[in-house]
């Protein structure tokens, strides 16, 4: 084939094959031009998963009509002059590659009106060619219909999932833009069905309510924080709502939904000793960060993001997360199954708190929402989305962890009052303070507490070192001598004494001194392992943090029998500690159990 110069219209459905992928993508680029119009309202509808029909309707500034054709041509856009202006962008657009590329794959219609036109004006356009441009009274505001995608590149619809999947990939989208924009009134209709409407009244927590349900809006934190150029807003969920993966872990930046490894990380060791392994928070976090500190990639679909200085931003996000969780009460509640009643059917064998009637008018988590649209629950459609969610009830209180700084179990006045009743099951230690019985794992204490002391004694280099002889041996492989020399200094700061042996051999002649009973080849090796797995570096903190570990499971063990006094001063030592409440691996150190708890589990109260 000779060479030529493509064609316009492919040149186009190319670009398109970069900015439009799905239903999903379509409505993005639609709602962000919404926003960016600066609409106050914004109404999403979808039929057969978006693929079908797109309707989106927004109340902001409108395009006059003029500009109309000039709009989707490639590269027009409004928002910038030159590459200039790139550092400096605030909206949320500006590649001008959106309107030009759906019309290239799909049957365009728009009808917009601007505040000084009279009347509005009539758009269409149909896989790039244009069918008409007309005058028509609207009201002001851009209403923009994309119907039938891809029905000109029948090889890419084959790449689409069912309806169901597609119209999910919406939803998921549309509130991860209501989450975004609390400022703003979203509505998102599947099927003629309301699926969800925010307020646009700026509380973020109704629209975590309305869209994650009762049992995380239950269990925020809030976050604020702020620095030079730089400022943090949002919840953070307590440990009790981890979760199994990062869906969960939501932040925006200037507006944007984004992902970053570094702030995930920096939110991560934050929670770090809250937590067990591999759970997730849950985060809600509004980032405002001048423009001129981040850099935005102009990759079409994917949105890369780099910091001028990362440093500064982990560190902001560790503090934000780590201040909001520390002295918060976050002993999490039992709650005891109903005991079964002989000779009555079983309801259900659920903690009540699963099995409670459902408030009549609560907007349902959005999560069922979309089952239902999918048709997995039928449920008849209810005028929902208008109501504001109805705040927590007592008895939803009572399910949240303790956050109450006045009568708190730790502090030192409060220690005064409590009761230590004795222990059962050689474990747990029974205390009763202030209405609460209050459970103690000894075990998990003990462990929390040693790894505190060893912690902070490594890291204040208060560690003594103990000669070994003969000295042990160690063979590595290449990666893991490669590692350990990279890190040797770490180790010698914290007692070890380790020399290279020849080859990949290394000889270890002293370990830190309360390390000497567990010294054993074995348990080095299995540290270097777990070091490797992190790869590359290692970082001092995480191997203080291995070696606590080590030191204090040994201590532990040979501990199991504790006096009163004993374990009053255990209670005593953890009620020292930064965070009580989770032993080195995340599990509860405490539980309680309230009176009235008690009481209605003994059908006193009903
Ligand atoms: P970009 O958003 O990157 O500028 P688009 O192709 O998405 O490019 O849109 C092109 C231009 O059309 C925008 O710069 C804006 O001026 C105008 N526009 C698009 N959608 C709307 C809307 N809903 N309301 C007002 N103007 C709009
Ligand atoms: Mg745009």
């Amino acid at each position: 084939m000779a060479i030529q110069i493509l064609d316009q219209d492919t040149i186009n459905q190319i670009a398109a094959g970069e900015v439009v992928e799905r239903p999903a993508s379509v409505v993005k680029e639609l709602m962000e031009n919404a926003i960016d119009a600066g609409a106050t309202a914004v109404t999403v509808e979808i039929r057969q998963g978006g693929i079908g029909f797109i309707r989106i309707t927004d109340n902001g500034c409108g395009i006059p009509k003029e500009e109309l054709p000039l709009a989707f041509l490639r590269h027009s856009t409004s928002k910038i002059h030159s590459a200039a202006d790139l550092l400096t962008v605030a909206s949320l657009g500006f590649r001008g590659e959106a309107l030009s590329s759906i019309a290239a794959v799909s049957q365009v219609e728009l009808i917009t009106k601007t505040t000084d036109s009279l009347t509005g004006s009539r758009y269409r356009i149909e896989g790039g060619e244009e069918k008409g441009l007309e005058e028509v009274g609207a009201p002001e505001g851009t209403t923009f219909i994309s119907r039938n995608l891809f029905f000109n590149t029948p090889a890419r619809r084959k790449f689409l999932r069912t309806e169901t999947t597609e119209a999910g990939h919406v939803a998921d989208l549309v509130e991860k833009i209501a989450l975004s924009h609390p400022e703003i009134s979203i509505r998102l209709i599947v099927n003629n069905q309301n699926r969800l409407h925010t307020s646009g009244n700026h509380n973020l927590k109704d629209i975590i309510y309305t869209i994650y349900g009762r049992e995380i809006a239950g269990n925020l934190l809030s976050v604020s924080e702020e620095r030079e150029g730089m400022q943090i807003s949002g919840f953070i969920g307590k440990p009790v709502i981890a979760r199994g993966n990062r869906n969960f872990e939501n932040y925006f930046i200037n507006g944007r939904y984004i992902k970053s490894r570094l702030i995930s990380k920096a939110i991560e060791d934050g929670y770090k000793s809250y937590m067990m392994q591999h759970k997730y928070p849950f985060t809600l976090l509004h980032f405002t960060i001048e423009p001129e500190l981040i850099d935005v990639n102009v990759h079409p679909s994917k949105m890369e993001l780099r910091f001028k200085d990362g440093e500064a931003v982990y560190q902001m996000v560790y503090h934000a997360v780590t201040s909001a969780l520390s002295g918060k009460e976050l002993i999490p509640t039992a709650s005891l199954p109903e005991p079964k009643v002989p000779n009555q059917p079983e309801v259900s064998d659920q903690p009540e708190s699963q099995s409670q009637p459902e408030v009549p008018g609560r907007p349902e988590p959005f999560e069922k929402k979309r089952m239902e649209a999918m048709g997995i629950v039928k449920e008849p459609p209810s005028p929902y989305g208008k109501e504001p969610p109805v705040p927590p009830s007592a008895e939803e209180k009572k399910e949240e962890q303790l956050e109450l700084f006045d009568g708190r179990l730790l502090s030192e006045e409060a220690r005064k009052r409590h009761r230590l009743i004795g222990q059962v099951f050689d474990t747990y230690w029974l205390v009763e303070y202030d209405g609460s019985l209050y459970i103690i794992d000894q075990h998990a204490a003990h462990e929390k507490v040693l790894f505190e002391q060893n912690f902070a004694s490594l890291k204040s280099r208060e560690y003594t070192s103990q000669y070994i002889s003969p000295p042990i041996i160690l063979s590595l492989s290449m990666r893991e001598a490669e590692l350990l020399n990279r890190s040797i200094d770490v180790f010698r700061q914290v007692g070890f004494e380790i020399e290279p042996f020849g080859g990949s051999e290394f000889a270890v002649r002293a370990v830190p001194g309360n390390l000497l009973s567990l010294a054993k080849k074995e348990l080095l090796m299995e540290m270097i392992d777990s070091l490797s797995e992190e790869g590359g570096r290692i970082a001092p903190e995480s191997v203080y943090d291995r070696i606590a570990t080590m030191s204090c499971k040994a201590a532990v063990k040979g501990n199991t029998n504790l006096s009163f006094a004993e374990a009053d001063q255990l209670i005593d030592s953890l009620l020292k500690l930064e965070n009580p409440y989770q032993c080195p691996h995340g599990r509860p150190t405490i539980i309680s159990i309230s009176k009235y708890e008690m009481e209605k589990k003994f059908k006193r109260i009903v």
